[in-house]
């Protein structure tokens, strides 16, 4: 774990294992940085700074991705093997789901660690776009496993779940990267 380092001048905080020599900050040089206690526990540190949900929202991102390029690559002829484009799309529709609501319960976990509360308006925003995406990859699975479409029917439809999804991914990665930055209270 690293130290965390105060700047005297600005008040810049800085984890390090060493002392730096200019401040990242301010720019003044020489040992104007002092040893920091954050206000923040050392075991809630730790677990903040393994970051759980920025990691692992980037899952349900690469599966929306994916299955976006897969349906595109099939429409330009890219992809001719039929059960190859299907296998691949039973695949991700099916664990789409399921990495989104890991991803949700790693936000409301990950919110109720950085801000005591998961009730902010910011937050509320976050939690009822994750579930109208679980609602839409849910929605998406039950067209695949219960409705017989026609495969070129499926592949616009494929297309048109990708880009709703990733309209609805968009706003909550630049919710999400606000909140980042923001600081944690004691
Ligand atoms: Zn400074």
């Amino acid at each position: 774990m690293r130290k965390l380092y105060k700047c005297r001048v600005c008040g810049y905080v800085v984890g390090r294992k060493d002392s730096p020599d200019i401040c990242p900050a301010c720019g003044v040089k020489g040992k104007i940085f002092e040893e920091y206690e954050s206000p923040i526990s050392r075991k809630r540190r730790i677990v903040l700074e393994l970051n759980i949900h920025s990691v692992i929202v980037h899952l349900p991102i690469a599966f929306v991705s994916s299955m976006f390029l897969i349906s595109v690559l099939r429409i330009i002829g890219f992809i001719n093997d039929r059960s190859v484009f299907m296998g691949m799309l039973r695949a991700i529709v099916l664990i789409l789901p399921c990495v989104a609501i890991f991803a949700t319960i790693a936000g409301i976990f990950d919110g109720k660690l950085r801000f005591k509360r998961i009730n902010t308006p910011h937050l509320k925003k976050k939690l009822v776009l994750a579930c109208f995406f679980i609602f839409v990859s849910i929605s998406l699975f039950v067209i695949q496993y219960f409705f017989d479409l026609h495969q070129s029917t499926y592949n616009i439809v494929v297309l048109i779940y990708s880009i709703v999804l990733l309209g609805i991914a968009t706003p909550l990665g630049l919710i999400g990267g606000r909140l980042l930055d923001s600081k944690v209270r004691g």
